[in-house]
Order: structure tokens, then sequence, then C-alpha cells
């Protein structure tokens, strides 16, 4: 049918692709791509050929025309299958503004899901994940990035950032500061590949971790949520029945 279909691509294991991403990559009249030698590569590896179809590149900043292409193709009827270079796409990564675009011509848009980093991560962190706030990729400058921290110092949800592995030791000492040096983490790391790694404990036992070896490869820091103020069950429960009194006075 015609439209444009996300496709999810793995996010280090080239198995870790769905059958439905496979069927779509081999019948999408255009494909399109952040990188496209990487979606080549991958369609390579389960051996789905290109077949003379076009195969373009689309990023956020240069897509204008790439976009307008793509809008063309699908009010055309044909099917146009996107990727970015690893994961979901949009998810820290561009077509977003693809999506606007179509979504607001009334152009059909399908999701074809499959691995995110930010979910992997969640998953193997052992932290909660009834509520979660996924935070991207944090500024690169000290004093921004301490403010974007600080700004989630108090909130209850498990945050997900991620980060190059040459900042997450900067990482780390900047969320000593805002979320406090025994806040519980994890640092998930390689996730799917060969190295996989998960460190999991306080900011200040991950941060003498990372100075003895600094991280390799790619990475993800998930943070547990702040404790509810004045923490313990029974707390609430005296609170509670106090708030409780004081109305049937
Ligand atoms: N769209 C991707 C997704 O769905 O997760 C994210 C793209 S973003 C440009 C790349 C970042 O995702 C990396 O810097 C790292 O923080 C994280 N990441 C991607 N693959 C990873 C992996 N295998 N293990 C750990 N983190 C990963």
């Amino acid at each position: 049918a015609p439209g444009l279909y996300l496709v999810a691509t793995p996010i280090g294991h080239a198995r870790d692709i769905t059958l439905r991403a496979l069927d779509v990559l081999g019948s999408a009249d255009l494909l399109a791509a952040e990188d496209t030698r990487t979606l080549q590569k991958l369609m390579q590896i389960h051996g789905v050929g290109r077949e003379g179809r076009a195969l373009i590149a689309y990023h956020d900043h240069s897509g204008g025309a790439a976009a307008a292409r793509i809008a063309e193709e699908i009010r055309a009827g044909r099917s146009v299958a996107y990727a970015s270079e690893a994961g979901s796409p949009l998810i820290s990564d561009p077509g977003y503004r693809l999506v606007a675009e179509l979504a607001r011509q009334g152009l059909p848009v399908t999701v074809i899901p499959g691995a995110c980093a930010a979910v992997a991560a969640l998953s193997v962190a052992g932290l909660a994940t009834d509520r979660f706030l996924f935070l991207g990729f944090p500024p690169a400058k000290a004093a921004a990035r301490l403010s974007w921290l600080a700004a989630e110092a108090h909130g209850g949800a498990t945050q997900v950032i991620y980060e190059s592995p040459r900042r997450v030791e900067d990482l780390l000492v900047a969320l000593a500061e805002t979320h406090g040096e025994d806040r519980p983490v994890a640092l998930c790391r390689e996730l799917t590949k060969s190295y996989e790694t998960v460190l999991r404990g306080s900011v200040a036992e991950l941060l003498e971790q990372v100075r003895e070896t600094p991280p390799r490869g790619e990475c993800v820091l998930v943070v547990a949520g702040a404790a509810p103020e004045g923490a313990g069950a029974e707390d609430m429960e005296t609170a509670l029945v106090n708030a409780l009194e004081r109305l049937s006075m």
C-alpha cells in the first residue's frame, strides 16, 4: 500500500530485525535512509536485493528536497521505506520533520517497530520501568549539561540518557552534583554486540569503575528517579492518616 514505512533496524546484532522489516525493505518502491551504505549492507546481510529500486539519503536538515520527493512518490501511489542508521527512526535520529510533513499532508505513515537502544537499556538496567523519561543526548558543554541535568534531579521517573563514551565520566561527575552520588544508575554499553556490558551501582560506584576502565563503544545511562520526598511507606501512611483526621474534625 502507498505510504511511508518507518523501519527499525538493529542496534548492533544484525539479526535483531523483524521479518516484517525485511519484507518492507524487499518490497518498497523507494528506499530512503539516513545512511544509504549502512542500509545497503544490512540488506545484503539478509539477502534482500535492491532490484533497481532507488535508494536516497534523507536527513532532517538537508531534507527539504528529499521530503518533497518522498511526498510526491506517495501521492503517486508508491511505498517508501525509511530507516535511520540504527534502531528506531526518529529516536535521537532524523525523520521527525518528514513524518510531521507527511502527516500534515494527510499521507499515510506506518511504523515497523523494532530495536531501540533506550528501551533495550531500560529492559536490562534493573531500575523501575513503570515511568520513564527519555532525555536523549545531553548538551556537550559543561555548564549547559549541568543545568539540563539539574532540571531533572527531582523527577520520580527513571531517566534514560544517550552519551558518547568519551563523555560518560563527565556525565557521572555532573550527575553526582545534581542527583547525588548515591543515586542508582546503570551504564549499558554495546547492547546486543559481543562486548555488551551492564554496570549497575550508585553514581559514585560507577564513577570509580569508569575511571579505572574508561568505557568504549555505544552507551546508554539509565538513572533511577528521585525517591519521593520524606521517603518511606510508613511516613506516607502517617501523613495520610493525619490528613484524614484533620478532614474529619
Ligand atoms: N535511533 C537509535 C535508537 O533507536 O536507539 C538511537 C540513535 S542515536 C544517534 C545513537 C545512540 O544510541 C548512541 O550514542 C548510544 O547512546 C545509543 N545506542 C545505539 N546503539 C547502542 C547499543 N548497541 N548499545 C548501547 N547504546 C546504543
